[in-house]
């Protein structure tokens, strides 16, 4: 400690910004006696600690603790007191559980809930370490959160610090309390071997990726499948809308078909709405641009009919363009016959990416189409790219979504 001291005194004199590098750099070798319970035995001859807070606190002696008029937990405990922030030392027992020392400075009272219990029960123990502990109840421990090593265990804590307080149980055996905030959170373990650290999805490493590859197989086997699709009857759309909700209006369409052939690519004049400012900023169509434009109404008998020899329609983000499509028909039946044929290209690609680029952080058309290294066509987030760039993942995802299986036998149906 001295020596990187020396350094740090000795570099404020050179100057300002070596300072602070030099600094920097005896944090970093000072050695730490980490919380974590591994650690300890390593760093048994370190005499100082770094606690969770960041804050490092020394070692030193019983003697030297008194000195100061340092005290125990126990004690302040026994004083119907309690640590108000950090200890001020620290000190190692025999069995090598630790030993807190708080500055008595720097406490307050307990919260009577704490120490307000029947006089009679009122009985301490001496530790090896010389720390004395008071008996108190289970309930009363738990109130100042304190717990047993197999209860701790089970909330996946381990102990370090020694026994806080104790108990006497019916026969005659002493059961020791510890004090949950000093305990080390141990890493949960995996959901399916229960040995290993988890390391994604509640699994450990060699699970999470056996699980992954299984996963991947199928969805491969469910991408790869020959669907032999007429690319002229697999149609993608794209909506643009004034706004998010169910009352929102349609005010463009965009369709292509498999060969990449513009079916339709329309504004649409809004029956109701007259200003659309926050969305406008989205898709940049103003309510001056649709004003000579065709109502919805006007084109719903094309739509239908172009529906009507669709197989699958196919969007980014289906769910949305349904929601709000669906109102060119009146009834149920058919409105279920529509989201039949729709299918969501968003989703296949959450999934592929999820199977073969777990790392992958977003999802959106333009990740996608990084992704596949699809170049956009024409201006990029206007309704028709949008358009033809989905076609364009929809075929990277599903490479023989329009191929007759060799053999004439249809391996897996219904994308
Ligand atoms: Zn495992």
């Amino acid at each position: 400690m001295r020596a990187f001291n020396q350094v740090f005194n000795f570099s404020i004199n050179i100057h300002p910004i070596r300072q602070k590098r030099e600094m920097h750099r005896s944090e970093f070798f000072r050695p730490v006696l980490s919380l974590c319970g591994r650690k300890i035995s390593e760093a048994n001859l370190s005499n100082t600690m770094k606690l969770r807070s960041g804050a490092t606190i020394p070692q030193v002696s019983r003697e030297e603790a008194d000195r100061k008029h340092y005290l125990t937990r126990g004690v302040l405990t026994q004083m119907h007191l309690m640590p108000n922030g950090d200890p001020a030392a620290f000190d190692k027992a025999e069995d090598g559980s630790l030993i807190y020392y708080f500055d008595p400075a720097r406490v307050v009272e307990a919260p009577p809930e704490q120490w307000y219990f029947p006089r009679s029960r009122k009985e301490t123990r001496a530790l090896d370490s010389g720390t004395e502990i008071e008996r108190m109840s289970i309930k009363r421990a738990a109130s100042c959160g304190y717990y047993t090593r197999e209860r701790l265990d089970q909330m996946h804590y381990e102990v370090v610090e020694e026994p806080v307080a104790f108990t006497v149980k019916g026969d005659g055996t002493t059961l020791y309390f510890y004090d949950k905030k000093t305990a080390v959170r141990l890493p949960l373990a995996c959901v399916k071997c229960g040995k290993d650290v988890r390391y994604r999805k509640k699994l450990c490493r060699a699970c999470y990726e056996e699980e992954l590859a299984i996963r991947r197989a199928e969805g491969d086997i469910h991408r790869n499948a020959y669907y032999g699709m007429d690319r002229k009857r697999v149609l993608f759309f794209d909506l643009e809308l004034t706004g998010v909700y169910d009352h929102d209006e349609i005010i463009s369409i965009s369709i292509v078909d498999g060969e990449g052939t513009v079916i339709m690519d329309t504004l649409v004049k809004p029956a109701h709405k007259k200003k659309w400012k926050q969305t406008e900023k989205i898709h940049g169509i103003t309510p001056d641009m649709v004003a000579n434009s065709p109502l919805l109404d006007e084109l719903i008998p094309e739509i239908k009919e172009i529906f009507e020899n669709a197989d699958n329609l196919i969007a980014y983000g289906v769910s949305t363009d349904y929601s709000h499509i669906k109102y060119i028909y009146d009834t149920e039946e058919e409105r279920e016959w529509l989201h039949k044929k729709t299918r969501c290209c968003a989703n296949e690609f959450v999934r592929f990416a999820h199977e073969h680029l777990p790392d992958l952080a977003h999802a959106s058309l333009t990740d996608a189409m990084a992704v596949f290294e699809i170049e956009w066509d024409g201006v990029a987030h206007t309704s028709i790219a949008d358009t033809i760039g989905c076609m364009k993942v929809w075929e990277k995802i599903f490479p023989n979504y329009y191929t007759e299986a060799p053999d004439n036998t249809l391996e897996e149906a219904g994308a």
